[in-house]
């Protein structure tokens, strides 16, 4: 099988590169990334030699780009690329409407006229808004996005399923909560508050700190994937989440925890405009239909993520002074 994969140099994108080359050695997997500031090719530097494995820098939006692609036979589409970050979305809204809407619109072409056996769109469960107290994320819950970030997400599922019922695309949505685990940006909340925490720097947090969301270890996120992949019913929507609702002060605490530093570092700023209270993802119907479950309790997950960064402060470090960036840009040339 021949998979495209778009955004593959960003956290979840890379993660799930990683996982589909161990687990199924004779796929071809092709990834597509335009490097932005969060795409990172030193996520993959250890497939760089994969026979299997190609990497083409490049823009969703380019539709030339994306047909010559699809011209080389792709199977199917693992489709992450887009804008993620919600406070950059409140801030520059315009390239989030760019990318993730138009953009998935220029794939969805692509793989309509090229005839794909499968689209998997990597959605979010943030464009049901937020919840009260009780009740979980279903499937049906109606889609109410409160960011320029969840609205363009909710736009690009909204023409995907589009595709599927005028075109008939076989199309699948997934709709994660919260993920975490290796190589996610150190501007998302749990890599920002360990590498500030590493450097005795103040950790931010907004408004009471009681949002609460429901966090995944990426690799879980990725099996999911490769379950809706290979076994999705064609026009379905797939909700994932671990059933780990955790406020936002109680993460930065297990930060602090683990890594021996004082609860003082912690600093209370204004609140996010339109800050979702809370997230709570109901992943009944893949877990019933599909067989998923899950590895990672969080305890272990949070744990072996705080051990990895811990390990690996080059990583991050090199990303927080722009390093990176200077050597891709010279190797890729200019963004
Ligand atoms: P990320 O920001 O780490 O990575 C995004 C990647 O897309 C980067 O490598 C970037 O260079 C690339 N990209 C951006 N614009 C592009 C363009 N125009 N053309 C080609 N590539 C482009 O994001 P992430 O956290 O890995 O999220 C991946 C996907 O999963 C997103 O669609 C996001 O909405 C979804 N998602 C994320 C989470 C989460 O907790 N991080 C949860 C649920 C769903």
């Amino acid at each position: 099988m021949k998979v495209l994969v778009t955004g593959g140099a960003g956290f979840i994108g890379s993660n799930f590169v990683h996982y589909m080359l161990d687990r199924y050695p004779s796929y071809e997997i092709i990834n597509i990334d335009a490097l932005t500031y969060a795409g990172n090719l030193e996520n993959l530097l250890s497939i760089q030699e994969n026979s299997q494995y190609t990497f083409v820098k490049g823009d969703i939006t380019n539709t030339e780009l994306v047909n010559s692609l699809f011209e080389q036979g792709v199977d199917t589409v693992v489709h992450f690329a887009a804008e993620s970050h919600v406070d950059r979305s409140i801030l520059e809204p315009d390239i989030f409407v760019k990318t993730n809407v138009l953009g998935t619109q220029v794939l969805l072409e692509a793989a309509r006229k090229y005839d794909v056996k499968k689209f998997v769109h990597v959605s979010t469960d943030e464009v049901y808004g937020t919840l009260g107290e009780i009740g979980l994320f279903t499937e049906e819950t109606p889609l109410s996005p409160n960011s320029p970030y969840s609205a363009s997400k909710a736009g690009s599922d909204l023409l995907v399923r589009a595709y599927h019922e005028t075109f008939g695309l076989p199309i699948n949505i997934t709709r994660c909560s919260n993920n975490y685990g290796p190589y996610q940006f150190p501007e998302k909340l749990i890599p920002l508050m360990i590498a500030n925490a590493l450097s005795d720097k103040s950790l931010p947090v907004y408004g009471d700190g009681l949002n609460i969301r429901d966090w995944l270890y990426v690799e879980d996120h990725c099996s999911a994937i490769d379950l809706v992949l290979h076994k999705g019913i064609n026009g379905e929507v797939y909700n994932i989440g671990g059933n780990n609702e955790r406020t936002n002060i109680q993460i930065i605490q297990t930060i602090l925890r683990e890594l021996g530093k004082p609860e003082s570092l912690m600093q209370f700023v204004k609140d996010r405009p339109g800050h979702d209270r809370r997230y709570g993802i109901d992943a009944t119907k893949i877990t019933e239909e599909l067989g998923w479950k899950p590895k990672h309790n969080f305890e272990t997950g949070i744990h072996e993520t705080i051990r990895w960064y811990l390990d690996n402060q080059d990583w991050w470090k090199r990303i927080q002074t722009g390093e990176y960036q200077k050597y891709f840009t010279e190797q890729y040339g200019s963004r």
